[in-house]
């Protein structure tokens, strides 16, 4: 873009003092006029400037400057870009922000680790919140990273049972609400509450059925050809792990693609690696032929061994010990460390206090392997209490791109930020505009240290943040800056999806 008014200002300038045949003093105006004019022709909201940019969709990898207008990527350009503000990234990776699929905690508190981790989106799509609108209201201007959620299969099971989620949580405790079967009358209320869900803005349904083990394989259907009819995905936490039949983790993922056959709805199968535990390469295998075969099915892990879920949670059904080959001692409260019991199991499980537990119960050998498998989108599970609300994404870049290096840094990439986006972009158009470091895209960027990004966080402090992201910006905003946390920026806007009734 060049501005004709100054050009001619300057031509005008130009020609008198050729007349003056002052030949070097024209010389110099020249060369100052066309850097006037090239500062002036365009001036960007924010530069940054000198990075390796990086962007997995194009395969761009490059040095370049990036101007951001109103929040979207203008301008990419191996020029000097004139900008507002300046960032200087040299010798630093420019990103695509990271979207996080799969984050339960969405408390300020968590925002600030994530973003941190490079993470400029955070849906809850496992379970999805009980009540959209109330969760869009309340993030709305209040928020530090990006949000959504899906519509919530559990929650809408619960309500269709009279049984009321207990307050701020998003899972009933095992009870006839999750364990029995619905009625027709009920299956049909929890069709019409998610239709509701969908309707206030929900990108997709979130069925944890492993939580709802009451819900037959007819629910289920039922449940997928929704999804179908809305032509939105579903996300769901299979019925079942561990090698014991029925009820294998190869029987739970056959469900659920069976289900996606059937009905044509999309599915992301959550957490590979603690669903499928020993059976993860099978698992991944099944995924694969699904697709091969047209089946639009997709699936996502984190980088831990521990798992973590509600102990009074359905999940720890009799029969958990068998399926998983654990005992008692393999479960962990992360706030003492302290290691259980049969009795401590038995009081916890039977208790109505929502109280979290890490399950050890997987191989760092088999997240190993699951981890750098093309299929494998990266998702955080986070929620408070494991190393993974904080720390999953540089984790990610830390071991397995620097350490191991069993994943390139550009596959990295992929798997944080463009294949989230592809996940989501066939229901939600404007997810097509995110996980991309391209010109009209959002500007959701990371800038970081490949040399020296690393996860701080463990089971013993699982809030510790992690270091190496110089800037994160969302929404064109700054929020992380020389690595420090820009107080009081709330730049979140929601990712919504095909149903919403908000306006865009
Ligand atoms: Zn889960």
């Amino acid at each position: 873009m060049t501005q004709p008014g100054l050009s001619r200002v300057c031509l005008a300038v130009i020609s008198r003092t050729m007349h003056k045949t002052i030949l070097v003093l024209s010389l110099v105006l020249t060369i100052a006029c066309t850097t006037a004019t090239a500062v002036f022709s365009q001036q960007y909201d924010l530069v940054i400037e000198g990075g390796r940019v990086m962007d997995p969709e194009s395969g761009l990898d490059a040095t370049r400057n990036i101007g951001i207008t109103k929040g979207k990527i203008a301008r990419i350009s191996a020029d000097r870009l004139a900008g507002k503000r300046v960032l200087s990234a040299n010798n630093l990776v420019v990103a695509p922000g990271f979207i996080d699929l799969h984050q339960h905690a969405q408390d300020n508190d968590s925002g600030r680790v994530k973003a941190f981790d490079g993470v400029t989106s955070g849906l809850e799509m496992e379970i999805g919140v009980p009540d959209v609108a109330a969760f869009l209201k309340q993030k709305d201007g209040h928020s530090l990273i990006n949000y959504g959620t899906t519509a919530s299969h559990a929650a809408a099971r619960a309500a269709a049972f009279g049984a009321a989620l207990p307050e701020g949580e998003l899972l009933a405790p095992s009870g006839p609400s999750t364990n029995q079967p619905a009625t027709d009358e009920q299956l049909q209320k929890i069709k019409d509450r998610l239709r509701h869900e969908l309707d206030a803005g929900a990108l997709g349904i979130g069925m944890g059925i492993q939580y709802t083990p009451g819900a037959t394989r007819l629910e289920v259907i039922q449940t997928f050809r929704l999804a179908a009819e809305r032509s939105v995905p579903v996300f769901t936490h299979v019925r079942s792990f561990g090698r014991l039949e029925p009820g294998s983790s190869i029987e739970a993922v056959s469900e659920v693609i069976g289900a996606a056959a059937i009905s044509g709805a999309s599915l992301q199968i959550v957490h590979i690696n603690s669903s499928c535990l020993h059976e993860g390469l099978e698992c991944l295998s099944m995924v694969a032929g699904a697709r091969a075969r047209g089946i639009d099915v997709t699936t996502e892990a984190y980088p831990y061994t521990a798992g973590m879920t509600y102990i009074n949670s359905a999940l720890f059904n009799p029969g958990w010990k068998e399926k998983l080959d654990i005992d008692y001692s393999s479960l962990q409260l992360p706030d003492t460390g302290e290691r259980l019991t049969k009795e401590r199991f038995d009081e916890l499980h039977n208790s109505p206090k929502p109280q979290t537990v890490l399950l050890f119960a997987n191989t760092q050998e088999m997240v190993d392997a699951v981890i750098p498998n093309s299929l494998v989108m990266i998702a955080s599970d986070g929620e408070k209490g494991h190393p993974r609300n904080a720390g999953t994404y540089s984790r990610i870049l830390a071991y397995y791109v620097r350490e191991k290096g069993s994943i390139t840094l550009m596959d990295a990439i992929r798997k944080m930020s463009l294949m989230p986006a592809q996940r989501l972009e066939k229901a939600t158009p404007a997810a097509r505009l995110k996980g991309r470091l391209q010109e009209g895209a959002d500007a959701d960027i990371v800038v970081f240290d490949s040399q020296t990004i690393a996860d701080h966080s463990t089971y013993q402090a699982p809030m510790e943040p992690s270091t190496g992201m110089k800037f994160v910006i969302v929404d064109g905003t700054v929020l992380i800056e020389q690595g420090k946390l820009v107080p009081n920026t709330f730049p979140g806007k929601p990712l919504l999806g095909p149903g919403s009734v908000r306006p865009q």
